[in-house]
């Protein structure tokens, strides 16, 4: 099984290096409202695409929260939500179908799609899909090390922000030995875990810790307390200074309360629509839940977006996580 699955993996990877080596125009293009694993798969990927003399563009449909602003290359993300492209090929990382970029004007071109989350639509040209990756950047490491790029301290920064990011700081339940070969050859790179952990982990604004005050101020707690509920809207936000970019990880909370084994997070948006996000620990399955309303993501962190109101959607949902919770109790370790 394991080695069906690496057999897939080295083919995958030998095809898209050899469609990558035998093309020369690239455009990258990642999941809307980046995190560290789209930022970081995509920007690995330039700088290594660079290093062969390829030309790259970078097309997001949003910006980057502040604290990866700084990064390398991030003054090189374009952000629209329609490109004419004029490439020899997209390289679609972090998406299951290619809708999640966000960027229309992508269809006809030929999609590379490399990708972890469960459920991938196989809409590209390639196809590497591999949900035993804890990060896309560790596929997309596969791939700059299948190219023959070097190892620069740019692209290992990026590779290491992508798992960093992704395993939600080491937490989740998809860390493999390989998450750690790969953290390893990028800390000999020249990465400093301690200040990617600062950077990333302990930029907060004033006005976020204002709102995590807020938040858990508001958090309530059901099936016995292994639940935990957050809500949020646009007044809330404005209230504490903040923008939709500062909520990033504010959902990990109310995990680091012992009894706490899920968390949902519903954030208002200014047209009603609620824009689900869960993230839970160890066996409890919240992208079982995600599906039944059109959305994925992992088994420890998922989300969907919703258009009826929240009094309608939220006690649809609850009774779905607390069976989640139940199910996955059972195989406590
Ligand atoms: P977040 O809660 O941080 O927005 O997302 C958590 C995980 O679920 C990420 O892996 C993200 O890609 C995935 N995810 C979030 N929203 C959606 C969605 O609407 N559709 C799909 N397919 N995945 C989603
Ligand atoms: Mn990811």
């Amino acid at each position: 099984m394991i080695n069906d699955r690496v057999e897939a993996a080295t083919s995958a990877v030998r095809e898209i290096r050899e469609e990558i080596l035998r093309r020369q125009r690239f455009l990258l293009t990642s999941h809307a409202r980046p995190d560290g694993d789209s930022i970081g798969s995509q920007l690995a990927m330039a700088f290594a695409l660079d290093a062969l003399g390829k030309s790259v563009r970078i097309v997001n449909a949003d910006p980057a929260p502040d604290h990866y602003q700084d990064f390398p290359g991030m003054e090189r993300v374009e952000i629209a939500s329609h490109v004419s492209a004029d490439v020899d090929a997209v390289i679609v990382m972090e998406c299951s179908d290619l809708s999640r970029a966000g960027v229309s004007g992508l269809e006809g071109e030929f999609l590379i799609n490399i990708d972890h989350h469960a459920g991938n639509r196989l809409y590209g040209a390639l196809n590497w899909h591999d949900e035993s990756a804890a990060a896309c950047g560790e596929m997309v490491f596969d791939v700059i090390r299948e190219l023959g790029v070097p190892l620069t301290l740019e692209i290992a920064t990026h590779v290491y922000l992508a798992i960093l990011t992704d395993t939600g700081s080491f937490h989740h339940s998809n860390i493999t030995p390989r998450t750690f070969d790969i953290c390893r050859q990028t800390v000999e790179a020249g990465v400093n875990p301690a200040a990617m952990a600062r950077r990333v982990f302990d930029s907060n604004s004033f006005g976020k810790l204002k709102l995590i005050g807020a938040l858990l101020d508001s958090m309530e707690l059901a099936d016995e307390g292994r639940l935990a509920i957050l809500y949020m809207d646009d007044t809330m936000l404005s209230a504490c200074g903040c923008t939709h970019n500062d909520t990033e990880g504010l959902i990990n909370l109310p995990l680091t309360a012992r009894e706490i084994q899920a968390v949902i997070f519903f954030k208002v948006g200014p047209n009603g629509d609620v824009r689900v996000s869960m993230r839970s620990k160890y066996d409890v399955d919240v992208r079982a839940v995600a599906g039944r309303f059109g959305g994925g993501g992992h088994k420890n962190a998922a989300g969907f977006t919703v258009t009826e109101p929240l009094d309608v959607v939220r006690p649809r949902i609850i009774p779905l996580l607390v069976e989640e919770i139940a199910q996955g109790l059972k195989s406590r370790p």
